[in-house]
Parts: C-alpha cells; structure tokens; sequence
C-alpha cells in the first residue's frame, strides 16, 4: 500500500531525530527557527482566536503538555495527585511519577505490579475531562476539526466523538498480548476495575496471580496497548489510528485555510504532531499554525509569516482563547 502523506511526513521526521538526536534531547531542534522577535501575548491570543474563525478545518495535535496543564500531572513526579492515587505503592516504595513505577524493579510479584498497573490505568480512565479539554470543546464548537494525540490517557475520546481523534501513541482502555501473538487488543476496562476494586476492599497493593490478565490466544501476561516499553503492536487498531488521521490530512489539502494547533508538544516527540505540522503548513497555501507549549517558542524561519508561537501555560492559552471568542 502507498504510504499517506502522513506517513511521510512522520518517517522524514523519524530520519532526521535519529541524525540529530543530540540537538532534540537538548530540547534543541536542527529546523530553522525565525529571528523575528515573538509579538506581544495578548496579540498572540488574538491572532489565534481570529484565526480560528477563519478556519475551515482545524487540526488539533494534543502532546503531553495538553493532559498536563489540566491537572494529569502525576506522570513524570511525585506531585499532590501522584501520592493520592497511587498512595500504598508511594508509601511503600517513594515511587517518582507514574512512568517511574512502570520501571521499578523491586515489586515483590507480579501481582503487585499488576496491582500498580491497573492503578495507573484506573487513575486515567476514570479522570473527569479536565478544563483545557472543556475549553478546547468550546473554541471548536461548530468548526469541522479533527484531533490526533500521542496521549494514551483518553481525555481526548472522553471529550470528542471517537470518529474524530486519532490516539496513533495507544490507548489505556485496550490490552495487548505481552508477546505480540497476535493482532487484536482487547477491553481493559473490566478488569481493571476489578483489580482496583479487590486493592481497595483488602487493602492492599497486590492481587493474587490468578487475577493477572492474561491473553486469550497464548496465555501470556496482557500489556496495556501504549508505546513506550519495546513491545507496542502496530497491528490493526493503530493502523487504523493512522489511516484516520492521513484520510482527514487527504480530504483537506485543497481547503482554503488550515489551521494546525500544536498543543503542547515536547522534545523527545517531534514526529507525530510538530514537525509534520510545520510541513504541512509550508506547503498548504493558506495554511497556519499555531504552536502553544510551556518551555519553548519554536517559529521556523520558513513559516514566519504562517504561524505564532505561544510560550506559556496551556491551560491559560485555551482559556484566553475561549474568553476572546465569546463562547
Ligand atoms: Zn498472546
């Protein structure tokens, strides 16, 4: 099968991070940046407001900063939120974040890491849409939009019609088999719940082994079906998640104006949601892009005159959006 525009974009990417990955993992990037300097914040949100009444397409690329800014803070430390969900495995273990568990080599048995694991999932799943997700709903409101995600926490599904968002990084409400015998995932959602609601009533961090989820097919141990840990299955479903977002690219190249939301894109990502955007956006007459991100204010010199960069608070971004446009 031909590859999508998409893909392209996405393997051009993967090319460059890997020879330059030195400048990315400095929180560089090897593109070309504009030496113009950043306008004023108020007008910056201006211009994203209006441009936004402009658009006849708008597509959003949600990153971690997005899930972050409104309160799904426990990933990456031990914040407030951290040691309340995850409150029996910091007490015994001072675990730093959620993804450090995912790597704590102490566990005293599988049934304790599935207890960790299912909390960790539960955490997420069961988490309202957070402000800046509400906030995103109003500012799209009766505007054709699609989103793609790297987040795996399925904010975006909860607070968008599935048909519109593509989660191409995976998705805490399926498992995968741990040894990838076969394609299908399944629903996690079930027994998660159970495990969470057996640690809750005993009080305790482990389940017992029978209560592991395991395969269907090979009776291996299940793994949530994200990317990140070496063994993410490119089967079906995310060639699906692909395919959504490279259709929606398609149908949109001959629009008169594009918009691209980068929100909240970090370093170690640039090939899902940036560097695409930035293509895409050099090449679509009458294209934008709008790049909102807590740490960096990244203008390529090629696109200086179609796209703003925002430095600040994600949360406050989409707020001040919201507010400008009336809605
Ligand atoms: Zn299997």
């Amino acid at each position: 099968m031909a590859q999508s525009l998409y893909e392209q974009l996405v393997i051009q990417t993967q090319m460059n991070y890997s020879r330059y990955y030195g400048v990315y993992a400095q929180g560089g990037t090897p593109i070309k940046l504009t030496k113009k300097p950043p306008l004023p914040y108020d007008q910056q949100i201006k211009i994203f407001a209006q441009k936004v009444q402009e658009a006849d397409h708008i597509i959003v690329g949600g990153a971690s900063g997005l899930s972050a800014a409104g309160g799904g803070d426990f990933y990456y430390s031990a914040t407030s939120s951290f040691k309340k969900a995850f409150k029996r495995y910091y007490d015994k273990y001072k675990i730093n974040g959620a993804f450090a568990g995912m790597m704590n080599h102490r566990w005293a048995s599988r049934g304790e890491y599935w207890g960790y694991l299912a909390t960790f999932l539960h955490t997420t799943l069961h988490a309202r849409v957070r402000q800046p997700y509400r906030d995103l709903q109003a500012i799209l409101k009766g505007k054709d939009y699609f989103i793609l995600t790297t987040n795996q926490d399925t904010q975006a599904i909860k607070a968008f019609p599935e048909t519109k968002v593509a989660q191409i990084q995976g998705d805490h409400r399926f498992f995968q088999c741990s040894m990838q015998c076969t394609d299908d995932v399944w629903d996690a959602t079930k027994k998660i719940d159970e495990i969470y609601d057996y640690l809750e009533e005993h009080d305790t961090t482990a389940i017992p082994d029978d209560m592991i989820p395991r395969c269907p097919h090979c009776g291996a141990e299940a793994f949530p079906w994200v990317r990140g840990y070496g063994n993410f299955l490119e089967g079906q479903r995310y060639q699906e998640q692909y395919q959504k977002i490279s259709d929606d690219i398609e149908h949109h190249l001959h629009d008169q104006h594009v918009l691209f939301l980068e929100l909240g894109v970090g370093r170690l990502t640039p090939m899902f949601i940036q560097e695409p955007f930035w293509a895409l956006t050099n090449n679509l007459p009458g294209a934008y892009d709008v790049m909102v991100n807590r740490d960096y204010q990244f203008l390529p010199q090629q696109i200086e005159d179609k796209g703003t960069a925002i430095k600040g608070d994600l949360a406050k971004v989409l707020t001040d959006v919201r507010t400008t446009l009336g809605r």
